[in-house]
């Protein structure tokens, strides 16, 4: 058996993403010995009991030191002051990522701090669910689904392919964007879907009185989905808005104007409209399951 590709792999905050990343890097023996730091005592605490990592604390500067591969699994809002404080420590040579839902504002944030000598290659999982804390991680997560890579042009390429194959071990595909294009895809494929699930469970609890509680009793198929979406961390996806604003509001914009045709069309028993519609994203649907991204 080869030695594992990377001798210590540091993660910076241990939720969701940082478990999960823990547990397939253990799973792939990609890494010799895995070590994490995170904000407060108690997660930190529950990282050890789950036995994620082989350490973890709230030193976080402390715990880059001797680390080949540093992934920053922070909220997006965080990134920035995350990268203040472990850039003394990082060592010559090491690769720097992160995990953020956002690329162009991360990149923004992180690479001010980050010293010439290491290698910053930002990444983002295109894979999660609606639950946050390290209990939330398991090994599975990324199998089968997106990495999606953005490097900063002048990268050598050297640690770009070593991030893809480390992404690769974890079980994703692995895609290079560029970040101006990773938000805007991301804007309308992630970002306003959760935005209108936000919208709706909030527009369905202010019904108010009694239909409030039948709203809920009889919650179906797509108020149920909606529901779930809407569960997802408050603070990631504050942090989500706030920092890929331009591309946001842009689709949301293209959003509303859709949105209003279809309020024409049913206002003007326009049932054609509608049909034709229904049925392209019916395609679109069945096109994505054939890519078994469904
Ligand atoms: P999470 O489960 O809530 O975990 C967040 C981690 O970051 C915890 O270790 C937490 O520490 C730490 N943290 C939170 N606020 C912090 C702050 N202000 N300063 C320093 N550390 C802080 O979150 P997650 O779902 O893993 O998401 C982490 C990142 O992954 C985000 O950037 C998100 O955009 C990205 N992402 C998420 C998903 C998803 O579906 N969830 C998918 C792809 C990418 P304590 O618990 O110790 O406070």
């Amino acid at each position: 058996m080869s030695a594992p590709a990377f001798r210590r792999l540091a993660l910076i905050g241990i939720g969701l993403i940082g478990g999960s990343i823990a547990l397939a890097a253990r799973r792939a023996g990609i890494a010799a010995e895995i070590v994490a730091a995170t904000r407060s005592a108690e997660t930190a605490a529950t990282a050890m009991r789950l036995k994620l990592v082989d350490r973890c604390d709230t030193d976080v500067a402390g715990v880059c030191a001797g680390a080949d591969l540093v992934i920053v699994c922070t909220p997006v809002g965080a990134c920035g002051e995350t990268a203040r404080l472990i850039a003394p420590s990082l060592q010559p040579g090491c690769i720097v990522s992160d995990v953020g839902s956002v690329k162009q504002a991360v990149i923004r944030d992180m690479a001010p701090h980050l010293p010439a000598h290491v290698h910053f290659v930002p990444a983002h999982p295109v894979a999660g669910t609606e639950n946050s804390g390290p209990e939330a991680g398991f090994a599975e997560l990324f199998d089968g689904r997106w990495c999606i890579l953005t490097p900063l042009p002048g990268t050598p390429v050297e640690p770009v392919d070593r991030l893809e194959a480390f992404w690769k071990a974890l079980g994703s595909h692995v895609e290079r964007l560029d970040a101006a294009d990773h938000d805007r895809i991301l804007a309308i494929t992630s970002h306003l879907p959760h935005l209108i699930a936000y919208t709706i469970v909030g527009t369905a609890d202010d019904l108010g009185g009694h239909l409030n509680s039948e709203v809920l009793r009889f919650a179906a198929g797509g108020f149920r989905d909606f529901t779930r979406i809407a569960a997802s961390d408050p603070t990631m996806w504050r942090d989500v808005f706030m920092n890929n604003r331009e591309a946001v509001l842009e689709v949301l914009q293209r959003f509303q104007e859709d949105l209003f045709y279809l309020q024409r069309a049913i206002r003007w028993g326009e049932g054609d409209k509608l049909f034709d519609l229904f049925t392209r994203t019916r395609d679109i649907r069945r096109a994505l399951i054939h890519l078994k991204q469904a």
